[in-house]
């Protein structure tokens, strides 16, 4: 099997054995190394640089990295095309605290556990506002990616990751998080030779529904149609969460139920879950997509209007334009940009702005109509849910979103963590 991921290289993999995860912390233990617990989005990062999501990252940027990054889209290598910078930060207070050098070893941990190996090789400081202006286009708070580079600690530690500790992912996660190289063993089972990833972070109505299915046409116009070799693939975004974000069970229980109740067949149609916080970075998040995907297996990425994009921070077809600017040959994916999907009454079903003359009749899914379809709970025409997925809302919001299927403060307040790390033992 392939395991060829982003920047033509092996997927990297940099989880340590059971027994040698054990024998590892003993031994740290005992030579009284230093310890740094982890938050969350750190946790998150080092979950996906360890299983690979984030090849050919093998750790947490050095300054050489982000510059890089920022500069020319690419890694310290100046060819690796890379979007985001991937970092660890800290106060200078609590590094002074810590007694950190560069080259020191430190365990990480995480909730208390032993979690990670982290090889520091820099430590650095960086010019957030600049890094803003560079990945973001803009250094305004109000954007959520620009917020969190200005949250970022003073002092940032470079350097690669080794995983003690392997995830507990909870329900209804579970069985939807799979590793890159699981993924490719997916794949490989199901005789996929074509994989359409979709990305998302909505439940599906009927024209996400068709969005997939004009992927999955127009990429296998040149395929054998004997028999189901390839598939679409949903992968959710599962990360940190705002206000009035479909909450994360409800997004991946609906994806799913498409598949479950036939209106993709189960062999062309997978559903699975990416731990990652959405940076908002619009164009550049969607060259970060392609590269996760490529770690993923995928031969086609998805890439709708505005996609991962917030406000009117960018034009709606920036996030497609940007592939004009990558050099050729430096994704290992195929971009398939997809224009806007409406209802039209004339034609009476959902068709697409090249193709249907009806315009000035055209029923677009309007974000504020599908919110309150949905805040309503009254059953809407299948024609813009299907009954099975609508249900699965009203479960979702019952039994996980204390009766919201969007985020509210009490859901972030006592949901379920995605992952917990337990004791190493
Ligand atoms: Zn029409």
């Amino acid at each position: 099997m392939e395991m060829i991921g982003h920047g033509g290289k092996e997927i990297i993999e940099r989880v340590l054995a059971k027994d040698a995860a054990l024998k590892r912390v003993a031994e740290m233990k005992a030579a009284k190394v230093k310890t740094l617990d982890v938050r969350l989005q750190m946790a998150t990062e080092i979950l996906d640089i360890a299983y690979g999501f984030f090849s050919p990252l093998e750790g947490f940027m050095t300054k050489a990295d982000v510059e890089a990054v920022c500069n020319n889209m690419t890694l310290a290598d100046g060819k690796t095309v890379w979007s985001i910078p991937i970092v660890y930060d800290i106060s200078s207070a609590d590094l002074e605290k810590s007694g950190i050098k560069q080259y020191d070893e430190v365990l990480l941990t995480y909730t208390g556990n032993p979690f990670a190996i982290f090889d520091i090789t820099d430590i650095f400081t960086l010019d957030t506002k600049e890094v803003a202006m560079k990945v973001y286009g803009t250094t305004e708070d109000k954007h959520p990616g620009v917020k969190r580079t200005y949250q970022y600690q003073d002092k940032f530690l470079g350097g690669k990751i080794t995983l003690l500790n392997p995830p507990k992912i909870n329900e209804p996660f579970t069985r939807f998080w799979l590793t890159p190289k699981q993924m490719r063993a997916k794949f490989q089972e199901k005789g996929w030779e074509m994989i359409i990833n979709h990305q998302t972070r909505n439940v599906p109505h009927t024209g996400h529904e068709w969005l997939m299915k004009g992927a999955f046409l127009g990429a296998y116009g040149s395929m054998m149609v004997d028999k189901p070799r390839g598939g679409v693939l949903v992968n959710a975004i599962i990360g940190s969460k705002r206000p009035g974000d479909y909450i994360d069970e409800a997004i991946i229980l609906c994806q799913e139920a498409q598949g479950k109740h036939g209106y993709f067949r189960e062999d062309t149609f997978l559903t699975t879950c990416s731990l990652w916080d959405m940076r908002y970075a619009g164009p550049r998040e969607a060259i970060f997509h392609a590269c996760l995907r490529t770690n993923l297996g995928c031969t086609h990425h998805m890439f709708g209007r505005d996609h991962a994009g917030v406000g009117t921070y960018y034009d709606p077809y920036d996030a497609h334009r940007i592939f004009n600017k990558v050099p050729q040959g430096a994704l290992r994916i195929k971009p398939i940009f997809n224009l806007d999907w409406w209802f039209c009454p004339v034609c009476d079903e959902v068709t697409y702005s090249g193709l249907c003359g009806h315009k000035d009749k055209k029923a677009s899914f309007s974000g504020t109509l599908i919110r309150s379809i949905i805040q309503d709970g009254v059953k809407p025409p299948r024609r813009i849910f299907r009954p099975e997925v609508f249900d699965m809302i009203m479960t979702c919001a019952e039994k996980y979103g204390f009766g919201n299927a969007f985020v509210t403060e009490d859901y972030l307040k006592n949901r379920q963590p995605v992952f917990t790390i337990e004791p190493l033992k």
